[in-house]
């Protein structure tokens, strides 16, 4: 029974202890609600960054082998230093099941941010408990695209393409940053999950037909969610006119009653990837003229001195065009690991991440920096610290399990069939969604599924 049929339930996924779901109100009040993170008491917000990383890591020897924490390569290196496996998103949640199946740990700690946690209560067993230590960690742009909108959304391209007389199979693709009522919907409606090394692969994945492949004529489209520059990047690296090939799907104009999203039913009708109008928050403070500046000061330099700028694809269009290298979050950090001494990078990506960077790259003779001087930080990520680790680790040594991220059954199976759908398709390998990295490091980078 498809979950878009009839009136639209309210899938929200991740129930904590704090909330419980609703199924009553009408579609208005259905968005994703920022979850409730209580304060916590004076004895963590008043106590020293020394006194709190003390108790966190006599917390940790108490619980040993029956906890986990990871952190995601945002958080600060206060959060950082208390993490036993480190990475981005996808990475940490299969690590967590690997590192689950091997220690029979029953308390996952996810220092990241709300869908990584769902991510990770999906891939490992039900008796595990993944906790994120402070709920109102949501991440901006997972929260752009919400399971109501999304199912308005496909009915309102399916009706245009029947009233344009342009039959079409539309496959759904999300990034893995959504949530996992979004993965269900798309999982429901035959579609993937993609990462941002492997999203190029999942996209020519769906537009040869997805799992049933494409019949002689038949024409398909692919929604991709909810992150409009990623899909765009992707649309462009494989050669498509993103002026025709792509349109913008914006929510908040349907929501106004502004046509389809906001694009014409022309423009429906002609694009074969229709992108949803998310974005990252952190990712869209990279400009063009970051980089111009770059290549007009550098302009009179020889090719070998020049810096070179490596950015994340969650960046505008325009910067990655700009830009020499763009890939993930791993494929960024194994570029910068194996940088030649002597080169010089910018890199477009979040500020904790970019920091470590620079350290570890000038002691081996390598000058890298932020492509902008403005505060690219995560600010959601941010919200995990030390007081609210400290927390969850009390309360845990305590008996009580506070802040569980839960994904209700049903949407974990259409989720996880999103998932499973990108792990067969990819594994193993991935891309970077621009560049060869190769003249400027020891040797090639790849880039692997993460
Ligand atoms: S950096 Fe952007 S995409 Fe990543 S968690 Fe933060 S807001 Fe979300």
């Amino acid at each position: 029974m498809p979950l878009a049929a009839g009136p639209k339930k309210n899938l929200l996924t991740s129930l904590t202890t704090h909330h419980a779901p609703s199924t009553t109100h009408p579609i208005p009040l259905l968005r994703s609600p920022m979850l409730w993170q209580p304060s916590l008491p004076e004895s963590y917000t008043r106590a020293t960054p020394d006194d709190l990383r003390a108790r966190i890591t006599a917390r940790r020897q108490e619980l040993g082998s029956r906890l986990i924490i990871l952190g995601h390569h945002y958080q600060v290196d206060d959060v950082i230093r208390h993490a036993d496996i480190t990475g981005d998103s996808l990475k940490l949640a299969q690590a967590a099941a690997s590192r689950v199946a091997e220690s029979g740990a029953k308390f996952v700690v996810f220092c990241g941010v709300h869908f990584m946690a769902e991510t990770a209560d999906m891939l490992t067993p039900d008796d595990v408990a993944v906790i994120l230590p402070d709920l109102s960690a949501g991440c901006s742009m997972a929260d752009m695209a919400d399971y109501d909108d999304a199912v308005v959304a496909w009915e309102q391209i399916e009706t245009t393409l029947t009233d344009q007389r342009a039959p079409a199979r539309v496959i759904p693709i999300t990034y893995i940053n959504s949530s996992a009522a979004i993965k269900a919907f798309v999982g429901e409606r035959g579609g993937a999950v993609c990462t941002s090394s492997n999203a190029r692969m999942v996209l020519e994945w769906a537009l040869a037909g997805g799992d049933q492949p494409k019949k002689k004529a038949e024409k398909i489209k692919v929604l991709f969610l909810p992150d409009q520059h990623l899909g765009r990047n992707t649309a462009a690296s494989m050669g498509m006119d993103v002026s025709v090939d792509t349109v913008l799907y914006d929510f908040r104009k349907t929501r106004k009653g502004d046509g389809v999203g906001g694009a014409t039913p022309e423009q429906i009708a002609r694009a074969q990837v229709i992108l949803w109008a998310g974005h990252c928050s952190v990712h869209k403070l990279f400009r063009p003229e970051h980089v111009d500046q770059i290549r007009t000061a550098e302009a009179g330099l020889p090719e070998a001195q020049r810096t070179r700028v490596l950015v994340h694809p969650e960046c505008m269009k325009e910067v990655v065009d700009r830009a020499d290298l763009a890939g993930s979050t791993e494929y960024i950090i194994r570029t910068i690991d194996a940088a030649k001494p002597g080169t010089k990078w910018a890199i477009g990506t979040e500020t904790n991440l970019v920091e470590r960077l620079v350290k570890s790259a000038a002691a081996r003779g390598v000058r890298a920096r932020i492509l902008s001087d403005c505060q690219c930080m995560c600010t959601t990520m941010y919200r995990i610290d030390q007081p609210h680790l400290c927390w969850v680790l009390d309360m845990l040594a305590a008996g009580k399990v506070v802040n569980q991220i839960k994904v209700l059954p049903k949407v974990k199976e259409l989720a996880m069939s999103a998932l499973d759908r990108m792990l067969r398709l990819t594994a193993g390998a991935g891309s970077a969604v621009k560049g060869d990295a190769a003249k400027w490091t020891a040797g090639p980078v790849a880039a692997t599924v993460d």
